[in-house]
Order: C-alpha cells, then structure tokens, then sequence
C-alpha cells in the first residue's frame, strides 16, 4: 500500500485547505489540536437533558416542513418516550429536509434551548438512525478547519498521522520530570480523542496536564526560534560605531535640560550595542513624554561622528516633520547636515534630497516610510530609527538598501508592550525602557463626561484659553468613512469658531497638503492658534507644552493605546492639564471596560497589561506578525507560567543540549517555515 499520508498525494485542493491551516506535512497534523469535543457517546431522554451544554438525544420525526414566515426556515419536531423537541434551520439543504421525514429515526446533537413555544434546538447536527448506528466511545473532536474542509476529512487524516507517526518525545524524561509534565505521546493521543469521562471543563479550560505538556512544547518551540533569529543576526555584520566622544556632550550642553537617569541608561545601552560588528535590533520604550527623541538625536550622533549617516523615520509626515525641525534646531548648530525626505515633496526636491542621501551628504535624514524606498539609497547608513514603530503597517516593512553591511536598528515606540509580549514575541529584540517622566511634569486629570453635557465643556475651553493656556480638541474616529470624518471635523471647528469668537480656532486633519498642516501646526506651537480642532492625526508625537487641556469626542470608539497616546499630548509642561473623554450614550460593555481602564490608569504599561487581557495579542503585534512564530494554544497571561519555565529551559537546552533544541523545533516548526515568512 502507498503511503497514506503523503500529503502530496492528497488532491490539490484538499492540499491546498490543508495549507491554509499551517499543515504542509504530515507531522503538522498531529499538532492541529481540538478546538472543543462532542459528546456522541451518550444519549439522554428528550425531557432529562442538561441544558446549557451539547447533548445528544434520539427520537422519531413527527412532522418538518418549511415555513417562510417570519422567515424561511426548516422547522421539524422529533419525539421519544420522554418528550418533544423542536428542530430548527435557518440554513439548511434539501438534503436535511429528507433526512428530517416523518417516520424517521433520527440522532440529533445540539443545544436544548428554552423556546417560546417548547424546547428546541437550532442547527443541531442530524443523523439517521439505521440498526448498525452504535454510540461513539470517546469524545468527537472538533477542529479548526477552513471552508471546503471538512471535519471527517481532517479526523481521518489526523487518526491516520495519530497510527503511523512515532510520537517519540522531544524532550528528555528528567526534564519532564523536573516540569511536571507527562510525555508527549499519551498527551497528544489524549487531547485528539479524550475519554468521556473527562469533565468537559477541563478540557474547554485546558488545564489538564496534556494541555500544560501541548502549551509548553509550543512555548518552548517560540522561544528557540526566537533566539535562533537573534543568534542569526550576530552572524551579520554592521559597521562599528564608536562611542561619541565630541558630539553627544556638545549637543547635551545646547540642551536646557539635564537627560534623566532613565534617559542616560538606555542611552548607554543603545552607545554599547553600536560598538559591535553585528546590526542592533533594539526597542527603545517610553511612555508618552518620556523623552525618546533626544535619547534618537544623540545615538544619531554616535553614527554621525563615526562618519556614518543616520536615518529617522515617522509614520506621519506632521510627525516627521516634527523630529526634522526639531533636530535640525539641535544638530545644524553642530555642523551637521539634517535632510528631509517625506512623499508630499515636489518631484524636483524629493530628487535632489535622494541624491544627497545617495552621496552621503546629508547625514541625518528625517522622514516618513518615503525614505526607505526603493530609490532612495544610502551612501553609508550606520544607524536607522524608526519612530512609533507599531503604527507602521506590515507592508511597509524596512526595506533598507544600503551599501554594504546591515545598519543597526532603533525602534522607538510609546505603546508599552506588555513583559509577557516582550518576553515572547519580542525575545528576537533587545529592549531598552524609559522608566521615568522628565521632571516637573503634573498629572493629567482624567474626566468622563457625556457628550450631552458638551456646553459646559465648550465653556472651560474659553476658561482655559482666557487663562493663557492652549486647547485641542479631537473629532471622533470614523473607521468606515475618511470623508465622513473629515466633514465631521470642519463642522466641529465651524461650531467651536461661533460659539468661541474671541478665540483663534483652527483645524488640521489627514487630508490636508503637508505645508498647510505644518503651517497650523507652527501658528499653534507659536499661540497664534489657541484652540486646535483635529482629527487623530495629532495622535502621535505632537508636542505642545502649552496646551494643558484636551478633548476628545466619542472617546467609546478609540482603542485605548490610541486613548493613552493622544491623552499623553496635553501634561507636557508645568501646568496642570486635564483630558476630556467625552462619549455617548448606550455604552457597550467592552466600551465601559475601556473608558473604566483609561480613566483608572495613567502608566502606560498597565494601560496595555490590561488592553492586551481585553483584546488578546493580535493587535499588538502590528509589523511585528509576520516571521515571528504565532501561539496557537499557549495564553500569555493564563500561561505565564509555562512562559517563564520555556524561556529557562531554552537557555538551558541552547547552552548545554542543542540536540534536542533542534529535536524540539524540528517537530514543531518543520513544515512551518513558509508560513512564518509569508
Ligand atoms: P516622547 O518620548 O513621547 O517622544 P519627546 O521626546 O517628544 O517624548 O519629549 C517630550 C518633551 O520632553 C519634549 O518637549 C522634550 O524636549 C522634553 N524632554 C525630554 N527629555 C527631557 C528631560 N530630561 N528633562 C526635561 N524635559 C525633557
Ligand atoms: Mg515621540
């Protein structure tokens, strides 16, 4: 006989569906676990079943037709010796019709709901009963599949891996021993087809041992992986940056300020990692205000004094352009030469910048992802930074071309990751962390307050301005429509120009040309502009110490690492600021959450602890996604533990037994490589 599971025997479409999930080769198929169980091995009478839970009941059809009012739907009732039970389809086959005649015997699994006209089940799966039909002996595994894939073909071919693979373990038993964890062999076995006298709870929770052995293995498989990508780029050269000797402390005596201590550490950190041959990949993290751009301008400078150039890069060109002249104020004085490279440049200009960077002789270049593409080439890129980094979108990558060598890397970024996120995802970076506000900075206050009561708000704005102070005030978020929002961001600012005549209003949003916004942005700064009306597009990077109140609208429709982000935009200068959340009735639960959250909380990492139990890691992730292992069963938070014991054992495995590292990963990655780099 040929090998029954040789995938490339499977037909292509089969093979095809079978990729979707991640399975490339047969060993992958063992590894594609249960979403949830069946219970098929036991029949309960119509009127003694549990409700609340999938039961399995049997009875003959009394009756099924199709009704069309309210809507279509198929509706059957089934009886046995205990009682009746309605049948109810929505969606449904002809073929479910015929299955459904009257006088048939038929086994039905499904939910037995409390319905206004009896007990019913929607979309219970269907079978006739025919003499032969015995009841299943373990519970039915239901798996993740994809659309023409169906649950028979999948267990077929996983009972089919489960018979002729070796389940050997990768690991060693005193290992296990030492874990409290069982063999892999029993542990897989168990979870396809657990006995049913299992709680169904534990395994839905899964907590059993064979589930903490799974979670493991595959926590233990991501952080291998991860540190064989941070192995793999000390293996790739970069040019040594020696530490600055001239620069750094000129620019640092220019400074009206001293760094903080958090400041001077991570700058340390950053200084040492640009001394080596091989390409930094550092995060740099720091709340909002922290003070990230002059810890980027001073490791610009290490570069720059090496005879490198440096590369800042921001997801917005009002930020960019920001950075640029904020670091040209800085640097120019020094006799350095900043350039500018963002989109909205005429063609002409963007041409001469491409040469200049080309040439080597601009040697800070500020822009948006502009700057890294495909023209623009670098004579000697020592250093790239990358500012905000998780709001760069997968497609735009770093494509840094560059002459020879790799250039280490910055990534700044004010949304906290999360330590179990850092500690995961993350383990291929080395991360660096501002742990501490510039001095002389006051709390911001933090108000929810409904939208009805928007007079009142409109009146402490007056308060504020005739004070001295500077406002903002953010038009909501409107994800189905740009156009949408910007109307609603140039009514906003016509009623806030009437009802505040003596004050200066004015509006920046995203569709505006890049030298009227930064114009706006430059009257605001200068507080020629008391009140600015925006869109989100200040959310990141704007800094104004002035302006000491902010108000955002329908604050219930912004994430919260969004909420914190624009929040942190008011409270950078002495005087006491206050951020309005205003929103609108009804809330959503998930709503209520986030505002209680953010209202609760203003240290940033607590703020995304607690977003990442909300939302769950995905959209964390950002650029990160791509060529980074994904979890598919471990949960950082609930499995924390099985976190720190991976990351221990991995050190240990890669230090002492590369065997079975490489055992390890070879049963959980092989296959995989394709998907993890698509
Ligand atoms: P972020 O980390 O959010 O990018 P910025 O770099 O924009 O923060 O810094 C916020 C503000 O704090 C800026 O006005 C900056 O000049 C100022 N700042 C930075 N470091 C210090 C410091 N050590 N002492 C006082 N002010 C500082
Ligand atoms: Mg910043």
């Amino acid at each position: 006989m040929a090998n029954v599971l040789d995938l490339a025997a499977q037909p292509k479409p089969v093979r095809d569906r079978l990729a979707r999930l991640g399975i490339m080769q047969p060993n992958n198929l063992l590894l594609h676990l249960p979403l949830r169980y069946e219970d098929e091995t036991h029949l309960y009478p119509i009127s003694d079943a549990p409700l609340g839970q999938g039961v399995l009941v049997q009875g003959t059809v009394l009756h099924s037709e199709i009704q069309y009012k309210p809507r279509k739907q198929l509706i059957a009732q089934i009886e046995d010796a205990s009682g009746a039970l309605h049948l109810r389809y929505i969606h449904f086959y002809p073929s479910q019709l015929k299955q459904l005649a009257p006088g048939n015997t038929v086994r039905v699994l499904g939910e037995i709901r409390r319905g206004f006209f009896g007990d019913e089940m929607v979309h219970p799966k269907v079978r006739v009963v025919r003499d032969d039909s015995s009841l299943a002996e373990a519970l039915t595994p239901v798996y993740p599949t994809t659309a023409g894939l169906s649950q028979s073909t999948l267990r077929k071919l996983i009972d089919m891996a489960l018979e002729s693979l070796p389940l050997n373990d990768t690991l060693p038993p005193a290992l296990l021993d030492r874990l409290n964890l069982p063999a892999f062999g029993p542990s897989v076995k168990m979870l396809h087809h657990p006995s049913p006298e299992l709680p169904q709870q534990v395994l839905d929770e899964r907590t059993h041992p064979a589930w903490q052995r799974l979670k493991f293995d595959e926590l233990l498989a991501q952080q291998l992986s991860m540190r064989q990508a941070y192995a793999a780029r000390r293996e790739r050269s970069a040019p040594i940056l020696k530490a600055s000797s001239l620069l750094q402390a000129q620019l640092l005596a220019s400074l009206p300020f001293p760094l903080t201590g958090a400041q001077q550490r991570v700058l340390a950190e950053i200084a040492a990692d640009l001394q080596q041959p091989y390409p930094m990949q550092r995060l740099l993290q720091g709340d909002v205000g922290s003070g990230k751009t002059i810890v980027a301008a001073l490791a610009a400078l290490q570069a720059i004094e090496s005879g490198y150039q440096a590369a800042l890069m921001a997801p917005t060109e009002i930020l960019a352009e920001q950075h640029y002249l904020k670091l040209a104020a800085w640097l120019e004085p020094l006799g350095i030469s900043v350039g500018w490279l963002a989109g909205s440049l005429k063609k002409k200009a963007k041409q001469e910048a491409i040469e200049q960077v080309a040439q080597g002789r601009i040697q800070l270049a500020i822009g948006t992802h502009a700057l890294f593409q495909d023209q623009v080439e670098f004579a000697k890129l020592g250093l790239a930074i990358v500012d905000e980094q998780h709001r760069f979108g997968v497609h735009q990558r770093l494509a840094l071309r560059n002459k020879g060598g790799s250039p280490h890397q910055l990534m700044m970024s004010a949304t906290p990751i999360p330590r179990t996120l850092s500690m995961s995802y993350y383990a291929d970076l080395d991360v660096s962390v501002i742990d501490e506000l510039p001095p002389g900075r006051t709390p911001i206050v933090t108000k929810l307050v409904n939208d009805a009561r928007r007079d009142e708000i409109v009146e402490r704005v007056r308060l504020k301005c005739a004070e001295g102070r500077q406002a903002y005030w953010v038009c909501p978020l409107i994800e189905e429509s740009e156009v949408l929002q910007l109307q609603t961001a140039i009514d906003t600012h016509v009623y806030l120009a009437e009802a505040l005549p003596e004050l200066t209003v004015g509006l920046v949003h995203g569709r505006m040309k890049a030298e009227e916004k930064a114009a706006m942005m430059a009257a605001f700064k200068a507080n020629e502009v008391q009140l600015l009306v925006a869109t989100t597009v200040i959310e990141v990077g704007v800094d104004v110490p002035n302006a000491s109140l902010m108000v955002i609208e329908h604050a219930e429709r912004m994430g919260l690492s969004q909420l914190h982000q624009l929040r942190g935009r008011v409270g950078r200068g002495a005087a006491e600021s206050s951020c309005i959340l205003l929103f609108t009735t009804p809330l959503s639960d998930t709503a209520k959450a986030r505002l209680k959250i953010i209202y609760e909380n203003t240290d940033g990492f607590e703020i995304a602890r607690q977003d990442l139990q909300l939302r769950g890691p995905g959209e964390f992730l950002g650029t990160r996604q791509s060529g980074v292992p994904m979890l598919r069963f471990a949960d950082l938070e609930r499995d924390s533990h099985l976190l720190d014991s991976a990351r221990e054992i991995a050190d240990e495995l890669l230090a002492n037994d590369l065997a079975t590292a490489e055992r390890h990963l070879q049963r959980w990655m092989a296959g995989r490589e394709q998907l993890l780099k698509a």
